[in-house]
């Protein structure tokens, strides 16, 4: 038997309503023998495998008083040296295929949940509402911080073109909780990603999730490709820097990212109730590594323009 015919074999199900079986007169069950099959390589006699006999539940097949035998006509493997080579290389190709088949629909997945984090009517649907217009700001420190805002995500493309002096200039927006920076960086991240920048926004705690998601047991999305996204879109919009505090691993693939991106000048654009002692303490967070968070806390001040968005609280001002 070669594969083919296994195979074919493999797909037929002991059914009474398929050619493997045979319906008999009642009482001359044991008269009947299966067909012989015999081994492709020695030629031995192989057992027909699942043969079946039960007159009484096949009984009424087709309203008729006649018994029947049905069997799964694939017959167990030979033993020889031969046939034992054979499905080896069988099962072996067939394991390997079923492997690609898996890899291939991981890369799938893992490409959309890529360009789910690219996605611009994603980040729309996101910040939907969190525009320029909607804001009103309430105080003078806030309106100087949508000025800046504003002529930086209209220069954007410009700002950031090759050679430029300012390339790699992100924002850094500090003020108090309620102070309605996370709406002024939605609303300039949203102005940015309407010129079909690619624009990667996550709050601290998502971006600790990713990151820790990808050395999970079975993980869709692996290290290599989520830091790829992470430093590699345009701009990386990182909200509430501090609110969670990240593990010493985290941490560490943090600093990387920034690191990453202060090298290949790509702009970040971060929000943070903190001062920077306040920052780096939180970072740190009792196990991770001081000089680290030191370090990220420097790469990024040093790579933004620091905008003070006030310390008034903007909810309470009917701003909603
Ligand atoms: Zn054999």
């Amino acid at each position: 038997m070669n594969r083919h015919d296994y195979e074919k074999m493999m797909r037929e199900e002991p059914d009474i309503r398929t050619s493997n079986v045979r319906l008999f007169e009642e009482g001359t069950a044991n008269e009947f023998t299966p067909p012989i099959v015999t081994c492709e390589h020695c030629g031995a006699v192989l057992p027909t495998y699942g043969l079946i006999g039960i007159e009484d539940l096949v009984g009424s097949i087709a309203g008729t008083d006649r018994g029947g035998i049905f069997w799964r006509p694939a017959p167990i493997r030979c033993n020889c040296e031969k046939a034992v080579r054979f499905w080896t290389t069988y099962d072996m190709l067939q394991k390997r295929q079923r492997e690609d088949a898996r890899l291939k629909r991981e890369m799938q997945l893992r490409d959309e949940r890529l360009s789910s984090m690219l996605d611009r009517s994603e980040l729309q649907k996101t910040f939907a509402g969190k525009t320029f217009e909607s804001l009103k700001p309430t105080t003078e420190a806030f309106e100087i911080a949508v000025t800046k805002c504003r002529w930086y995500a209209a220069n954007f493309v410009k700002l950031h073109t090759e050679g430029g002096r300012y390339r790699g200039t992100g924002l850094y927006l500090a003020g108090g909780v309620g102070s309605g920076k996370t709406h002024l960086a939605a609303a300039t991240a949203l102005a940015i990603v309407e010129q079909s920048v690619p624009v990667v926004a996550l709050r601290s705690v998502e971006l600790y999730q990713r990151i820790r998601a990808t050395y999970e047991r079975g993980a869709l999305l692996d290290e290599m490709a989520l830091m790829q996204m992470l430093t590699e879109s345009d701009l990386l919009m990182i909200d509430d820097l501090g609110k969670e505090r990240p593990t010493d691993w985290t941490l560490e693939k943090l600093f990387d990212v920034i690191d990453r991106r202060y090298a290949e000048k790509k702009p970040v654009l971060i929000t943070c109730n903190y001062t920077d002692t306040e920052l780096i303490e939180r970072l740190v967070g009792g196990r991770g590594d001081r000089k680290t968070a030191e370090a990220i806390v420097s790469r990024i001040k040093g790579m933004c323009n620091v905008i003070d968005t006030g310390s008034l609280d903007y909810r309470t001002r009917g701003a909603a």
